[in-house]
Formats: C-alpha cells, structure tokens, sequence
C-alpha cells in the first residue's frame, strides 16, 4: 500500500494540515510547524495541538505517514558560530515541536558549506547538530534529505548520506527521505528502469534500506546530472511518467510517506488520483 500525499499549507495553525490533506485525498502528507523563514516562532497553543491531533485521527493520518518538514534558514552544517548557534536552537525548537504534537519524524537538508570548509568538515558538524539535537529530545527520527547538490549544498550522494549516518550515536533515530528530484539532479537516472535499478541497489549498498524512511517525489524540470533543484508537475519534466509508473510497482516504498513537492497545488488532487490508479498503488 502507498501512502502517497502533498506538502499542505498550514493556513491558519497547524491543526488546517490535516484538513488541507483530506481535501486532496493525500493518505500522507508534509508540512512546516512554524514559519520556515523565521528565526523565531511563537509556541504553538496546546488547543491547537489537541486540534492537530483531533484532525489527524479524523482523518486516519498515524504519526508514520506525516512527515514534517523544517526551516530554510537553517544549516547544521555552518562555520559562523552565530549561525550554527542559531541553526541548532531553531533545529531543537523543531524537533520539540515534532514530539508535542506526537510525531515521529523531522524531515530537513543536511547542510552547506559554504566554501568555508571542506566537505568532509561540514559533515561531521552535522552529524554533531544531529547528535546534540537527538540527545536532547525523543521518539522523533532524524530524516535527512538528499539534495541536488545546488551551491554549496551537501547531501547530495548516497555515500555523504552514510557518512553522516556513520557518526550518528543512536542509529535507530536516523532515516532517509529521497527526493527524486534532487537525486535526479545529483546523477542518479531514475528515469530509465535500469538506472532506477542501479540507483537503488546503489542506495541499500551504500546507506542500507532500512534508514528508507519517506520519499518527496517530485518531477525536475532540469535535466540528469545538472545539480538544478527546480521541481517540475508530475510527468512534465525530465523524469517522465514512466518514473512514476515504476515507484508506484516497487514495493520497497510501501508504508512510507510519498509526498508532492509539485509546483501546482492546484493539480495535487489530480496527481495523486493519477498515482493511486497505477498498478502496485493500493
Ligand atoms: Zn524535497
Ligand atoms: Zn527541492
């Protein structure tokens, strides 16, 4: 079963995303719990957390299909002191924010390094982000995304991925989510079935399935290779419908959050009906 859904808008408080979810019929969906070009937030209200949890159980959304996506701002990765001081506070507001309203999972970019350092540096100061955040909170997992390797971005090949998942002192509080723009973008041909093969058996060599924990599955509007993140509607980029066609037959992306980050909200709905009436779906 694929729990496909969309990054919804939280017009309003939190508690909207789940109603924006079910008004698209998304079985799984993303979202921000504060500002995400902010610094600061205000504390959520606890009604608007009761609200939060009230909609999701009405709407059947578990904690495992929801996957919550953090500020821009923020690089766990950074030299300047006041920026990783900053980067770390707002990353631990995040993930407190992810165990009050009961969820499992904290999706964010690795970091950039901004040519301050090498890239072996900046990903052992994630890993440390990471592993200060994680001592300080619990039950919520770690999702590192891949990038596309845009700027000075890091997160962009499997072995960067497990290079951080190396350092991470609690293994079973880290995870993976693929977005297969970025990965698309970083070289990994998911278009063709056989580089869709080679990019997978690549991935449970390199990270292993098991930290596979969500998928952002968005089409590039860019080409294989060119380290562009510019997300294009399902079908009318570079990836192709046949992408599409071959996630949806894979088993190994059953029972985990596949989330929109198509540019059109307004075909979310469509796109997602599209996917459930491919074979392997339901
Ligand atoms: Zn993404
Ligand atoms: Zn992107």
């Amino acid at each position: 079963m694929k729990y496909i859904g969309a990054h919804v808008a939280v017009d309003g408080g939190v508690a909207s995303a789940p109603l924006n979810a079910r008004a698209i019929g998304a079985k799984a969906f993303a979202m921000f719990t504060r500002n995400p070009s902010r610094w600061k937030s205000d504390p959520m209200l606890p009604s608007e957390i009761e609200a939060f949890k009230a909609n999701c159980e009405a709407g059947g959304y578990t904690p495992d299909v929801i996957l919550p996506h953090d500020s821009y701002l923020i690089n766990l990765g950074a030299k300047d002191p006041k920026k990783l001081f900053l980067s770390r506070i707002a990353f631990l507001d995040e993930m407190q924010r992810c165990e009050q309203l009961g969820l499992s999972m904290l999706n964010f970019h690795p970091g950039s390094h901004l040519n301050e350092m090498t890239e072996e540096e900046c990903l052992q100061r994630i890993a440390s982000s990471i592993n200060k955040t994680l001592a300080q909170t619990s039950g919520v997992k770690a999702v590192i995304e891949n990038t596309a390797g845009q700027g000075s971005n890091l997160g962009y090949s499997f072995e960067q991925l497990a290079y951080i998942i190396d350092l991470i002192e609690d293994k079973s509080r880290v995870g993976v989510c693929i977005d297969s723009c970025h990965a698309f973008a970083a070289g990994y041909d998911l278009a063709t079935s056989e580089g869709y093969d080679a990019a997978w058996r690549k991935f449970d060599e390199t990270i292993g399935l098991k930290y596979l924990s969500a998928m952002h599955i968005n089409d590039s509007k860019k080409g294989l290779g060119s380290h562009v993140d510019r997300h294009e509607t399902m079908g009318n980029g570079a990836l192709g419908m046949d992408f599409f066609h071959m996630l949806m037959a894979d088993s190994r992306m059953d029972n985990i959050p596949l989330i929109l980050e198509t540019p059109n909200p307004d075909l979310w709905k469509e796109e997602i009906e599209t996917l459930y009436s491919l074979p392997g779906a339901k």
